[in-house]
């Protein structure tokens, strides 16, 4: 399978399994970082329309999109 787009095909994360084109991904807030948060907007893991975290930038935990502690975080 190829993913050229980033766009096409399931989450990378198998605790979501949901379609990529329902996340949206933030770089992450620490400065000069050019990593990626992958956020999946389903609303359905666990409390429905919570937020779910499937990436995120491995250096800086504290650099998630807005309201991300609230997300849960599938990446644990
Ligand atoms: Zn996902
Ligand atoms: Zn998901
Ligand atoms: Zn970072």
């Amino acid at each position: 399978m190829t993913a050229s787009s980033g766009q096409v095909g399931a989450c990378s994360n198998s605790r979501c399994g949901h379609w990529n084109n329902e996340h949206n991904s933030y770089k992450c807030k620490e400065a000069g970082c050019r990593k990626r948060w992958k956020i999946c907007q389903t609303g359905d893991h666990g409390d429905s329309g919570v937020y779910a975290i499937c990436a995120k930038c491995p250096d800086h935990p504290a650099g998630g999109p807005e309201g991300f502690l609230e997300y849960i975080d599938l990446t644990v």
